[in-house]
């Protein structure tokens, strides 16, 4: 995406994310996903800057499959719920451990219908007080990235892996996950989105079932096992905050969320300012 496709507002979030602008060389436009992700080297790290990095998918690293005690009895047990009921479900829901630190359960937020759906990996202890994921400073950074790339949070679904926050902020343990993955699973199944965003290790561990960094699992497009909706991975916002210098990389996933969602000459740059 060249500077001149982006409307004011976008530039405006790329500022704030101290993301840079690339200015266009004389290449042509980038290639669909689908292509890219076959054939396009890596970048290099001079070319790796924000506004329109390659869409090439990084060499397929081996990936190790793991199984996430618990989920596969509850995928089985999925709950067929409407929104309400789900709702319920979750608030009143004691089935693992972390029902007895909660302050309030963090069900989910956003446009029901949205074509982008984000996955983070639990309530943190800003998320727990308010009942809304992604809140706080880790929050703010993540609005401004998914409007940076024409998609504000009024206009995607957020939601977690778990629910209620695990103590001290640690990781969800894997029963833990697995408990929980009923709900996020209708919750995918209800919003049906076009792509889904994995924001984290965790989120990416427990959706598509492998173990492995986020920097080997980004740059190139998954398939959520059970669904087949397309999965981008992508650095945490509270990661990014304490390493900013991976900003751009994660503009580039988004940029290739974009583009697998809505086509490579499609989307927020015709929308205007979000
Ligand atoms: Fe229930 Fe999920 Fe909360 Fe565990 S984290 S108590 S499974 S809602």
């Amino acid at each position: 995406m060249s500077e001149g496709r982006l409307s004011q507002s976008q530039k405006a979030c790329l500022d704030a994310m101290d993301i840079p602008l690339w200015v266009r060389r004389d290449r042509p436009e980038a290639a669909p996903v689908e292509q890219a992700a076959a054939a396009e080297p890596d970048p290099g790290p001079e070319q790796a800057t924000a506004a329109e990095p390659e869409p090439a998918a990084v060499a397929e690293p081996e990936q190790a499959a793991v199984t996430v005690p618990g989920a596969e009895p509850h995928v089985a047990q999925m709950p067929v719920a409407d929104w309400g009921t789900l709702e319920q479900q979750v608030s009143g829901c004691t089935l693992c451990a972390l029902h007895a630190g909660r302050t309030r359960t963090v069900f989910g937020v956003g446009n029901r219908h949205a074509d982008w759906m984000v996955i983070g990996e639990g309530p943190g202890k800003e998320e727990d007080r308010q009942g809304e994921p992604f809140v706080g400073r880790a929050g703010k950074l993540l609005d401004s990235m998914l409007l940076a790339a024409g998609q504000p949070r009024s206009q995607v679904y957020i939601g977690n892996i778990v629910k209620c926050r695990p103590p001290n902020n640690r990781d969800p343990k894997p029963e833990e996950a697995g408990a929980c993955r009923s709900y996020l699973m209708r919750q995918i199944e209800l919003v049906n989105p076009k792509i889904i965003l994995a924001v984290g290790r965790i989120a990416a561990h427990n959706l598509l079932n492998i173990d492995d960094s986020v920097g080997r699992m980004r740059g190139r497009v998954h398939s959520m096992p059970g669904t087949g909706i397309p999965v981008i991975v992508t650095y945490h916002p509270a990661y990014l905050l304490r390493t900013p210098q991976q900003k751009p990389e994660a503009w580039q996933d988004l940029v290739m969320a974009r583009q697998v969602a809505h086509g490579a000459d499609t989307g927020a740059d015709d929308r205007g300012p979000p």
